[in-house]
């Protein structure tokens, strides 16, 4: 079991260009394989629900140089407790929730790091911003000090084609350069989250510099309790 991973694990590494930050998402994935992965070098970890994640970090406590990111919707009420679990926010996905971060972080004294969530075709199952409201939100991003606000996050509808799939993220490389060029004190837009394991390829082909990958790494998950994620 644990060979395979590592085996999967150091494959793909290879695969990918050294610029490519390699996020292993451990959603349903037991602390024994988060430290298998670790094992093999991997320090950036991604999860999606808060509740699952903290009972895993709580035992992973001793591998301190783990960077947690978190990649799951984000529920207002769960904001405090993602910022204090984890350095790395990818699904931030409106400007209300943003704004609640921000708040939440000027308190703890903390800059958590944040991707902000796009939707470039329309998906009923999906959340973020589409490009025009994104664009209108920028005044009021810019005043989350507290944010450092890196790149933006996609992920294309469930189902999508290959061709669809590049649209996707050639649209979101597109509109975060145009951002970046408007030179906002408190944006960058240097990250580029897109790629899971269907289609992480095209997706570096495109550019990304983070790339979120589960099953290809540790297999399939349980349907049910994805779906449940998924919500
Ligand atoms: C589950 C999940 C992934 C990983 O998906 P795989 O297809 O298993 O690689 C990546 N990003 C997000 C937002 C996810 O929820």
């Amino acid at each position: 079991m644990s060979s395979l991973i590592r085996d999967r694990i150091l494959t793909i590494r290879s695969s990918l260009p050294d610029s490519v930050r390699l996020i292993a998402v451990t959603k349903q994935a037991s602390a024994e394989i988060i430290r298998c992965a670790y094992a093999v070098g991997i320090r950036d970890f991604g999860e999606s629900r808060i509740q699952e994640a903290a009972s895993k970090q709580a035992q992973l406590q001793d591998l301190s140089d783990i960077t947690w990111h978190f990649i799951g919707h984000l529920q207002s009420n769960k904001a405090k407790k993602a910022i204090e679990q984890f350095q790395w926010l990818h699904s931030v996905d409106n400007l209300k929730l943003a704004q609640r971060l921000n708040q939440l972080a000027q308190q703890l004294k903390i800059s958590p790091q944040v991707c902000l969530q796009v939707k470039i075709l329309p998906d009923p199952n999906k959340l973020g911003w589409s490009a025009p409201q994104l664009l209108a939100d920028l005044p009021a991003l810019d005043q989350c000090k507290n944010l450092q606000i890196q790149g933006l996050m996609t992920i294309p509808p469930f189902g999508s084609s290959n061709l669809e799939n590049i649209t996707v993220f050639n649209h979101t490389r597109e509109l975060a350069k145009e951002i970046q060029e408007q030179n906002w004190s408190n944006i960058q837009m240097q990250q580029l989250s897109m790629g899971m394991s269907g289609d992480y390829k095209l997706a570096v082909q495109a550019g990304a510099t983070m790339v979120r990958l589960g099953t290809i790494l540790f297999g399939e998950r349980s349907a049910e309790i994805d779906a449940k994620s998924r919500e």
